[in-house]
Formats: structure tokens, C-alpha cells, sequence
């Protein structure tokens, strides 16, 4: 390789057109077939450098950063991934259901009670005083069953 063509080699290997290259590898054959060998080369290296480390679209670096930034925030569900928040979660269910429970227990003899003053059971009781005799005023009773029926699902 002549000294016209090393001068010169590196830019124009990058793409950079030289004159004082090119008019030499035009008049001479050696320098012209390393040069072509070289450019293949370089053009190889390029396509694999390329292929292996893509440069990064304009604004990648921006939006690496926004997304560490929005993942340094805790979301909605890497809270629950969260492995103290979900025993927590698991907890808090847990005591709902235990309270629930304990609550349709406690609940279930005023369920009774008021089961107990349907119009049937109403109807099969004792009339006390103070309520009104069955079938002397069909009004008042037909009021009492309504109200009894109004109040049932209490
Ligand atoms: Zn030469």
C-alpha cells in the first residue's frame, strides 16, 4: 500500500470520497485491490457492529429514565407483590371473614325474632293485651300484617 492511499485510507474507508486516494488506486492495481478488500472489510464490521449494538432511537435515553423514575414509584400492583402489604391483605381478608362470620352468628337469633313476627307466627301466638284481637277489627289487622311485612326484611 502506497502513501497516497494510508494518507487518506481511514476517512475514506468511513465514506469520505478523496481525490488523491481514488487517483491513485485508479493508476494503481495493488493498492486498488486492498483498498476494495479493506472496504468489504470495514462495510463487514460495520454490519456486525451494527447488529450487535444498535444505536439507540433519539429520545431512548429519556425515556429509560422515565421509566425508572415511574417505576421508582410504588404502583398498585407491586404493592400487592409486596410480600409484607400482601400478608397484611391476606390478613385484613381474613379477619373480614371472621367478622362476618361472627356477626351472622350473633345476628341469627334476631333473624329468629324477626321471623317470629311474620304474619304466621303473629297469627299463632297468644293475643296479648295490648295488641288488638285477630279478627275483631280486620282493619287494624290487616295494618299490623302490613307493618310486620314492611319491618320483616330489617
Ligand atoms: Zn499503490
Amino acid at each position: 500500500m502506497h502513501q497516497p492511499v494510508m494518507n487518506h485510507l481511514e476517512s475514506y474507508l468511513q465514506g469520505a470520497p478523496n481525490k488523491e486516494l481514488e487517483s491513485h488506486i485508479a493508476a494503481c492495481p495493488d493498492c486498488r485491490e486492498e483498498v476494495a478488500l479493506m472496504q468489504e472489510h470495514s462495510g463487514l464490521l460495520r454490519t456486525l457492529s451494527v447488529a450487535e449494538a444498535p444505536e439507540p432511537r433519539p429520545g431512548f435515553y429519556g425515556r429509560v429514565l422515565a421509566r425508572i423514575d415511574s417505576q421508582a414509584k410504588p404502583g398498585f400492583w407491586s404493592l400487592l407483590l409486596d410480600p409484607t402489604f400482601g400478608r397484611r391483605l391476606v390478613f385484613g381478608s381474613l379477619s373480614l371473614v371472621i367478622l362476618m362470620s361472627v356477626y351472622l352468628v350473633a345476628t341469627e337469633p334476631t333473624i329468629n325474632t324477626v321471623a317470629s313476627s311474620s304474619p304466621e307466627m303473629i297469627l299463632s301466638q297468644p293475643v296479648s293485651g295490648e295488641r288488638p284481637t285477630m279478627g275483631a277489627n280486620p282493619q287494624r289487622d290487616r295494618d299490623t300484617v302490613l307493618v310486620n311485612l314492611a319491618t320483616f326484611s330489617e
